[in-house]
């Protein structure tokens, strides 16, 4: 039997121009959540529009294309981006994961949070020295944590190549923590 191997009509080879604009629509606002004060931007509604789920997956590869070895997704939305980021990439899939999650032997790194600290890992064979890694997340806020992430990358002697994000808050500044690191984020709000 033969396989029909064409790419989906939905999914882009070129630029994408409207494609901020329908991200910005799909995304949900909820007030007050998971503390008062927080705008949590939900993005459960885009993962359920395959079209618009791959056309953000597609913008990712275009630009990321044969720069990756790996993709780091953190938990736990980062992880369900970039495992399909990784495919698309032909990249290898490592999760970071809050403390003690993960089974076998880590490395960690604590970052503050306006009210104490929080631990991410992940596994010390999970990279190996000079692999180049691109770090995948839905919301960059603060910053702090992908930038724990690229650090905990630097703990594996590996190389981030950048940071991908559906959405920053620009207002958070977070890309500051992140140094000379390449962030991209699909929209700023
Ligand atoms: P930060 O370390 O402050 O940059 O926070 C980033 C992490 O927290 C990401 O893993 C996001 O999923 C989550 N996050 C922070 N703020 C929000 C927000 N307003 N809406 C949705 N997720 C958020």
């Amino acid at each position: 039997m033969t396989q029909d191997l064409r790419p989906a009509d939905h999914v882009v080879d070129g630029p994408d121009p409207d494609l901020a604009a329908d991200v910005a629509a799909s995304l949900r606002a909820i007030p007050d959540f998971p503390e008062p004060g927080v705008v949590f931007k939900d993005f459960t509604p885009l993962l359920l529009d395959p079209a618009l789920r791959d056309r953000v997956v597609a913008d990712v590869v275009r630009r990321r294309a044969g720069s990756a070895d790996v993709v780091i997704g953190i938990e736990a939305r980062g992880f369900i981006l970039g495992s399909v980021i990784a495919h698309e990439l032909g990249a290898g899939f490592v999760p970071v994961r809050k403390q003690g999650k993960l089974p076998a032997q880590t490395h960690s790194v604590s970052y503050d949070l306006e009210y104490g600290t929080a631990t991410i890992e992940v596994h010390t064979d999970a990279l190996r020295p000079g692999q180049r890694v691109l770090v995948v997340d839905d919301v960059l806020a603060t910053g702090g944590t992908a930038a724990a992430a690229v650090e905990l990358v630097r703990r594996c002697d590996a190389e981030v190549v950048g940071v991908e994000v559906v959405l920053e808050l620009g207002f958070l500044h977070g890309r500051q923590r992140l140094g000379g690191t390449d962030v991209h984020a699909l929209l700023v709000d």
